[in-house]
């Protein structure tokens, strides 16, 4: 088993000298008790001086502390100790961004007082140590009350910001009004319909004509629900007990109404900045352009014909031939859908593109090769696992350099959207990932994907000759690249 990287936090009185010789405070010794309980009896130590206060009013340097944020920070830390919350940090609007490091890199925090140790990314253990430092502030606050207070506060504790939003409902103290908790409400179907609809890979316009069509009133109570509305609420962290505190989410103190793991999902895909921006409103439709005409050649337009719901794609010169908008984008897509997810699509791309891109590829898997084969011979012991790890460490980071690299050559630049991280992977032989993909991009992306994927797509005449809006597939002619 490796030794947890330790840093143990504690301060040091000038006065007694606690640090002079081996002679020492409670606190370090202590501190050092736990480590070894740990596994580690010779931590990293951060010791400060007395004389920086920890109270949030100060402004007093606190150079180790700071040191020891910044190691966390740069995963060099498994477990900090600390004596005790409020010594850690007392000021609530740093220690809250400290504890959310750790959660974020997985370090654990053990408070030798409480002799507990905490991992931040349990929720239970996260809300321990912010209460832990908002009871310390308290303390602190009965002496200077009119200081920092309010919505950073609220945060902090994971209370909701004063705005109520739509879809919860807030119970309050009848007796004092605070607040206590967010509850569903009857709207909270909806929401979850959304995010469901979205995870899902439905495209938002279709998401926000469902709801219309299914006569749901919007949050203004009024009829009819357009893509934006659809957005803003998919983008609520409320919904899934979360707070962003400029762009930094907290954890808030009340139960998700939506799968977290779902709305997360969504969240980035409509973060994503290759999404691209298509205005509500702007009628783009998918195949005007890209889908041109097999007999004269003219590009396609939607059009509404006279007596008709329904759009229509129609060749624009001739008129030669037209086929219903619904059917034939439906048909498209599936099209689409079917090539992102086709096993081994992007090792092909990247086959077919230049020489430098090939090498930048070839390097990558002449390192993933190396890296499995160092597991291969970690797994039948003939290495330990700090070589595994010396190992992976160095070629690791040069492995995902040549990969990014090939994928950047090689790759048109709107596929990256698609296959970016984790993307060829997800979508390899997996439909409903490659569709969910598909239907979180941009309008404009998606047509710009359709140039990519497709070397050919032509519309032929119906075989009766006429304009018959009915699709025979055969009618679309195509080529996949
Ligand atoms: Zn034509």
């Amino acid at each position: 088993m490796t030794v947890p990287r330790i840093g143990t936090y504690y301060r040091v009185s000038r006065v007694t000298r606690e640090t002079r010789g081996n002679s020492v405070g409670g606190q370090r010794l202590e501190n050092l008790a736990a480590a070894a309980d740990l596994g580690n009896p010779a931590p990293a130590e951060y010791p400060e001086k007395e004389g920086t206060s920890a109270s949030r009013y100060s402004t007093a340097a606190r150079p180790e502390w700071d040191q020891l944020v910044a190691d966390v920070a740069a995963g060099e830390l498994d477990i900090v100790i600390l004596w005790e919350t409020s010594r850690g940090d007392r000021k609530v609007l740093t220690w809250v961004p400290f504890v959310e490091k750790c959660r974020a890199g997985g370090v654990l925090v053990h408070i030798t007082k409480d002799e507990t140790t905490y991992d931040p990314r349990k929720t239970r253990d996260y809300r321990a140590l912010i209460d832990g430092v908002l009871d310390a502030a308290g303390e602190v606050d009965l002496t200077s009350k009119r200081v920092l207070r309010g919505q950073a506060m609220a945060r902090a504790a994971g209370r909701p910001p004063n705005r109520s939003c739509w879809g919860l409902r807030r119970v309050y103290n009848q007796d004092t009004g605070e607040w206590i908790d967010q509850v569903a409400d009857e709207h909270t179907p909806t929401v979850r319909r959304i995010i469901a609809e979205l995870y899902k890979g439905t495209p938002i316009s279709r998401v926000a004509a469902a709801l219309t069509a299914d006569e749901i009133a919007t949050p203004s109570g009024k009829a009819g629900w357009t893509s934006t509305m659809v957005k803003r609420i998919a983008a609520r962290p409320a919904y899934a007990a979360m707070i962003d505190h400029k762009g930094e989410l907290l954890p808030g103190a009340w139960e998700p109404v939506v799968p977290v793991d779902q709305w997360l999902a969504v969240r980035a895909m409509l973060r994503d900045p290759a999404r691209g921006t298509t205005r509500p409103g702007k009628a783009v439709h998918l195949l005007s352009g890209p889908m041109v005409c097999a007999k004269c050649g003219g590009a396609c337009r939607a059009v509404l014909v006279a007596g008709s719901v329904h759009r229509s794609y129609q060749c624009r010169h001739q008129y030669c031939a037209a086929v219903r908008q619904d059917w034939a984008d439906e048909y498209v897509e599936r099209l689409v859908i079917g090539w992102l997810a086709r096993p081994g699509r992007l090792a092909a791309l990247v086959a077919d593109a230049g020489t430098e891109a090939a090498e930048a590829d070839a390097e990558a898997r002449g390192l993933k090769d190396k890296m499995d084969r160092a597991a291969d011979r970690y797994s039948n012991d003939e290495i330990d696992d700090d070589q595994l790890a010396r190992i992976t460490a160095t070629l690791r980071p040069r492995y995902d350099k040549a990969l990014a690299l090939a994928r950047r050559l090689a790759v048109p630049g709107v596929l990256v959207a698609l296959f970016n991280s984790d993307g060829a992977p997800a979508m390899d032989g997996n439909l409903d990932e490659a569709a969910r993909r598909w239907g979180l991009l941009g309008r404009a992306q998606q047509r710009a994907a359709l140039s990519a994927i497709f070397t050919a797509l032509r519309l032929r005449p119906s075989a009766s000759g006429g304009r018959a809006a009915r699709l025979d597939t055969d009618r679309i002619v195509y080529e996949l690249r």
